[in-house]
């Protein structure tokens, strides 16, 4: 596996050949490893990037706290065969005086919602590291997680903006045996808020079971009751979107591809989590 610093040792390593690539911020789990072993079971050379990307932190003590563990990271590559990890310095992504330089793609209402809403400015930052990426690595195809759906869908916009000719492939989101989803975040967690956190799960599991047979709004009042019947988490937003617009569903129609989508502190952690529900 060869390990690049610089855009140049990227270009070499990637040069002519079909490019499978992830964007990742490190601290890696079994959820980074699938998009990884997808790339792979395709065939493909397969580059992964390690960056903390400090324009989408809208909270700095949130980028300060985040893990950071690159020689377990590599060892975890390596051994699921990555071809190329790319892990640049913040200057080489943003040589200086460069910092604020405008970002002028328009997601619209995807970059204005939920977590766009919660986190303003996040998908603007995502957008243009993912962008600056692309350029760099130039790949065929690109490997996201559907644990951060709305980053999915925004990056999906970000590619037809831009007219990249890479193919966006989304994939599952891989959990723990009891639900929790896999997250870097999930270091941070206590041994009880650990526990604590699997009340996202719950919540979206109850939604799933639940549409179609329960009025809407039932079903957003019930988990707003189960947050305030659990000590030690705070729901920041639940709902229940058409996953193509993130517009809130007025309505069950089986026709439309609905999703839960949840962000919870839990322990001072924020954690978030979505699920197909038709
Ligand atoms: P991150 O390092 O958190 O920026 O995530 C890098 C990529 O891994 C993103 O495409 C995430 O959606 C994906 N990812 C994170 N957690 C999971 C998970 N539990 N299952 C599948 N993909 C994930």
């Amino acid at each position: 596996m060869k390990i690049a610093k610089t855009k140049a040792e990227v270009r070499e390593g990637t040069n002519g050949r079909d490019v499978g690539f992830v964007p990742t911020m490190g601290a890696l789990h079994a959820g980074h490893l699938s998009l990884v072993g997808e790339s792979r079971s395709r065939g493909l050379f397969t580059a992964v990037s390690i960056f903390v990307n400090p324009t989408q932190f809208n909270n700095p003590e949130d980028l300060l706290k985040y893990p950071v563990d690159l020689d377990r990271d590599c060892e975890m590559l390596r051994s699921a065969g990555c071809d190329l990890v790319f892990i640049p310095e913040r200057d080489e992504m943003y040589p200086p005086g460069q910092d604020e330089a405008p970002f002028l793609h328009d997601f619209g209402d995807l970059e204005t919602r939920f977590e766009g809403h919660y986190r303003p400015g996040h998908f603007r930052g995502v957008g243009q590291v993912v962008h600056k990426l692309f350029e760099i690595v130039a790949p065929q195809w690109a490997f996201f997680g559907e644990k951060d759906f709305q980053q999915l869908q925004v990056i999906r916009r970000l590619v037809e903006i831009i007219g990249m000719p890479c193919e966006i492939v989304g994939m599952p989101t891989i959990r723990e045996k009891d639900g929790l989803a896999l997250s870097s975040r999930n270091r941070r967690l206590e041994e009880t808020d650990r526990q604590t956190a699997l009340i996202l799960y719950r919540a979206l599991e109850y939604a799933k079971e639940s549409i179609g047979k329960a009025a809407l709004h039932e079903i957003r009042a019930q988990v707003e009751r189960m947050f305030q019947d659990e000590r030690g988490a705070e729901l920041e937003y639940f709902d229940m979107i058409d996953a193509q617009t993130f517009v809130p569903i007025q309505s069950f129609d089986d026709q439309v591809e609905t999703r839960g989508i949840i962000a919870a502190y839990v322990g001072g952690v924020r954690l978030i989590d979505n699920m197909a529900l038709l």
